[in-house]
């Protein structure tokens, strides 16, 4: 029989679990219960990241990481997914306990970590560079080197696959990791240790820390790590690139927040559109980086789609409560107190700010749930109108023409993904075109795929995860002339 796979939450450093040198602990509580699960995940402290940067540096150099064929660093990449993809259930069951998302909805995400690795792989051995004729008596060549020591900080909501997003790409172009997780979600990532062991990664290829903000902090400023991909809010976003520039101007890719705008035209197929608009946007109970929280419905169809709106708002609101480790709940809680305190209190501002259509309101006396929630017609300075609110809040506005849902959809600081429904292609075609936007979604939600380039633009980020550019982004392109005159 397979050996279970154990809660850890020592940190993973040199290939082994190891106590931090901190010393220091914390609490994590099931949003959904708020049963205590464990109080002793270690913070990495200085002395810790330390640790783990010498290992990673090491492991960098050494002839067997450095020394191995592409397609050897594929195999273990490969391994790697496997054992995920078989224990699952078990890894995700840890991110559901800790952050409340329920397990089938964490269960897909540890499947879809798992496939990220098997693409990223299938890059490992295909990283090639350019030559350029000798015309004008200089043979070019630009070889792509991976960085050296690299490191990632995961924002709580999906850690599964944002340590993928960030470990497989750096790992394929052969560079060496430390990945740091949220302190609402520690639980899953660092289940990983012993599988990135069993894959047979060496010692300091992969090092899994956790810890606070300040533990990013060290992360950020370290002047031995080469490259910092952030996945977070953007107050702590700036705050990553702060770091990174003041210490040794290492490459950083930040994938910020959102307030994204879905567009309903008067010709969309009213029940798709009304799907993603509520189901799609309430997955993991609006904790979604690319939720679509704007709504702009065309006026001559408003009335009808916001009634209908609400009506699945509430259905889904009756689910809500539900054991989250049972497999066919779809809604959780918030993550903690802190963020159910954070959602509620835009709630408070909106109920002041625009209409309330629905929920607004707390669900149930025990765990950090909140009824799926929608207001309407706020005005465009409000608060709950302009900032990523991050919780199941969704807004609605309506709009008479084209030019003005464009209007209103790209006016904001934000930019991640922008979704329109109508069976219009030439408008999906021409709106898609106008949208500031770093992805746009035609009659769905936006679901990003590990083939194409996932971030935003504006202040929703800097650089891409996902295809061939969140490859390119862990490695340095190197420039070598040959006088051909010479020799
Ligand atoms: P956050 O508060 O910015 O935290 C993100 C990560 O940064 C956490 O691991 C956090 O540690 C760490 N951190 C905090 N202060 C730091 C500092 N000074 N230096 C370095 N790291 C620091 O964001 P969050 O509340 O976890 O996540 C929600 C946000 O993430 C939303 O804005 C959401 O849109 C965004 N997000 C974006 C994407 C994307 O791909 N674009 C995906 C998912 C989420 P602790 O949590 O342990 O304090």
């Amino acid at each position: 029989m397979a050996a279970t796979h154990s809660m850890q939450t020592q940190l993973f450093i040199n290939g082994q679990y190891v106590d931090s040198k901190s010393g220091e602990t914390w609490k994590v509580t099931n949003p959904a219960t708020d049963e205590l699960i464990t109080d002793k995940v270690q913070t990495a402290g200085e002395a810790d990241i330390d640790a783990a940067v010498d290992a990673a540096a090491k492991a960098f150099k050494d002839a067997s990481w450095r020394g191995i064929k592409a397609a050897d660093r594929a195999k273990m990449m490969l391994k790697f997914a496997d054992l995920i993809e078989a224990k699952a259930g078990e890894i995700a069951r840890f991110e559901t306990i800790a952050m409340g998302a329920p397990l089938s909805v964490q269960t897909f995400v540890a499947h879809s970590a798992a496939d990220v690795f098997r693409y990223y792989a299938g890059w490992a051995d295909k990283i090639a560079g350019e030559q350029y004729p000798d015309d004008d008596g200089t043979y070019k060549i630009v070889r792509y080197e991976p960085l050296g020591v690299c490191a990632g900080i995961g924002a709580w909501n999906a850690s599964l696959i944002l340590f993928a997003w960030k470990v497989a790409p750096a790992l394929a172009a052969g560079n060496t990791f430390i990945f740091k997780t949220s302190e609402k979600s520690p639980l899953g990532v660092l289940s990983l240790g012993s599988l990135i062991k069993e894959a047979g990664f060496p010692p300091g290829v992969v090092n899994l820390v956790t810890g606070d903000g300040k533990t990013g902090q060290l992360l950020a400023q370290h002047m031995k790590i080469q490259k910092i991909s952030f996945t977070g809010s953007g107050a702590t976003g700036r705050k990553v690139a702060d770091a990174a520039n003041k210490s040794n101007m290492k490459r950083c890719t930040l994938e910020l927040g959102g307030k994204s705008p879905a567009i309903v035209f008067e010709d969309a197929d009213i029940e798709n559109a009304l799907n993603y608009c509520s189901q799609g946007f309430l997955l993991l109970s609006g904790q979604v980086c690319a939720a679509a929280s704007r709504t702009y419905v065309q006026k001559s169809i408003a009335d009808k789609f916001i009634a209908q709106l609400k009506e699945r708002f509430d259905a889904a609101g009756q689910g809500m409560g539900a054991d989250t480790l049972a497999p066919t709940t779809m809604l959780g809680p918030l993550a903690d107190k802190i963020q159910f305190d954070r959602v509620m209190s835009y709630i408070e501002s909106g109920k002041k700010e625009a209409s309330l259509v629905t929920g607004g309101k707390r669900i149930g006396e025990k765990g950090q749930f909140i009824a799926p929630t929608i207001f309407k017609d706020p005005s465009e300075n409000a608060k709950i109108y302009k900032e990523e609110i991050f919780g199941p809040v969704g807004i609605v506005k309506t709009f008479e023409t084209e030019e003005e849902a464009i209007r209103l959809a790209n006016d904001t600081t934000y930019g991640l993904s922008a979704t329109l429904y109508t069976q219009s292609v030439t408008r999906a075609l021409r709106v898609s075109a106008a949208l500031e936007s770093g992805t746009v979604s035609v009659n769905s939600s936006h679901s990003p795929s590990v083939q194409t380039p996932f971030g935003g633009v504006k202040q929703s980020g800097i650089g891409r995860e996902c295809g061939k550019q969140g490859l390119m982004n862990y490695l340095e392109p190197k420039t070598i002339h040959i006088n051909m005159k010479v020799g």
